[in-house]
């Protein structure tokens, strides 16, 4: 494209909240066969909350809250901040102080990529996580733990378990509702001739769901940072232009690994660096905008 249609189209973009970062953006923005969406806070609201509980020892639903929640007052990731709240409603109803929970003193605290949390309680140690996680510390689960895991992840929820001195007590089944424009945009693209592929560190059964409700046919679950950008490189390899979509620090080496990186402007700096064009207003239908621009800019030329 020419420094003026390039002038123009960023122009126009930027008039609708969609940053496109110079003439290279735009040129691959139209060559695009396939677009990567990032599961939790991309295709999903991100704002997770607590929909279910249950309790599997002899211990209270407060008692349990407050152990996973005092671990989780140490993490930034959603699915922390939505057992926090939780926690905090539990102790409202009961006429408690609003965060007792953080009275309980946490040490070695540690972050376990796509699995969970672990900590000392006092003398307790607590993990608050997936599956991974308990399979990562040796905790066995019973077939009734089992069976309460995959019953949520069948509803597109995230199931997260609580253990205490290495025994599965409770467990939170947590749901993120789509966003509303998400299944509008992924048969736009359909329509465009683009393949919609969902990318998620979450596990397989909640992320088919979630794909089954948004109409995306292509999912790669349980993927680290790193393997979403390897997963980039091997349809590229196939010869496939590209993009990417997210908003997580986790997403950044994929949108920069892609073709054309787009981040959701709500998203963080990190991803928002990483990538080629910012949709300030972070609506997923701006994805269609961007490729749109894009390809009416360049077929002018031609
Ligand atoms: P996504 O790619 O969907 O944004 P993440 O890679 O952040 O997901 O997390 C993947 C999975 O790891 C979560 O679905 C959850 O099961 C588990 N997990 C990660 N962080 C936490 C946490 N702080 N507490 C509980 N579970 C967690
Ligand atoms: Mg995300």
């Amino acid at each position: 494209a020419t420094p003026t249609a390039v002038m123009v189209a960023t122009g126009k973009g930027a008039s609708q909240g969609v940053l496109i970062k110079g003439g290279h953006a735009l040129e691959k923005a139209h060559k695009v066969k396939a677009t990567i969406f990032d599961k939790t806070g991309t295709l999903t609201v991100g704002k997770p909350s607590v929909v279910q509980t249950k309790i599997f020892s002899k211990i209270t639903l407060l008692e349990m809250c407050d152990f996973a929640a005092a671990a989780e007052a140490n993490s930034e990731h959603p699915l922390s901040r939505a057992i926090v709240d939780y926690a905090k409603a539990l102790h409202q109803q009961y006429g408690l102080s609003n965060n007792d929970f953080s009275t309980l003193e946490t040490k070695d605290f540690e972050v376990h990529t796509g699995a969970g949390v672990s900590t000392k309680i006092g003398t307790r140690s607590v993990l608050v996580g997936n599956k991974k996680l308990m399979h990562l510390f040796h905790i066995p689960i019973q077939h009734e733990i089992e069976e309460f895991v995959s019953d949520a992840e069948q509803l597109a929820r995230t199931c997260v378990l609580v253990a205490i001195d290495g025994k599965i007590c409770g467990a939170f089944a947590i749901s993120d509702p789509l966003k509303p424009e998400a299944g509008l945009v992924v048969s736009f693209l359909k329509e465009m001739g683009i393949l919609s592929i969902m990318v998620t560190g979450d596990n397989w059964a909640t992320a088919r769901a979630i794909a089954r409700e948004v109409g995306i046919e292509m999912v790669f679950a349980e993927i680290d940072p790193a393997g979403k950008a390897a997963k980039i490189k091997e349809l590229q390899k196939k010869g496939m232009s590209v993009a990417m979509v997210g908003d997580g620090i986790n997403d950044s080496p994929a949108l920069a690994a892609a073709d054309v990186g787009l981040a959701i402007g709500a998203g963080t700096d990190v991803a928002i660096e990483a990538a080629d064009i910012v949709l300030m207003r972070s609506n997923l239908g701006d994805v269609i905008t961007a490729i749109d621009l894009s390809r009416k800019t360049l077929d002018r030329i031609r």
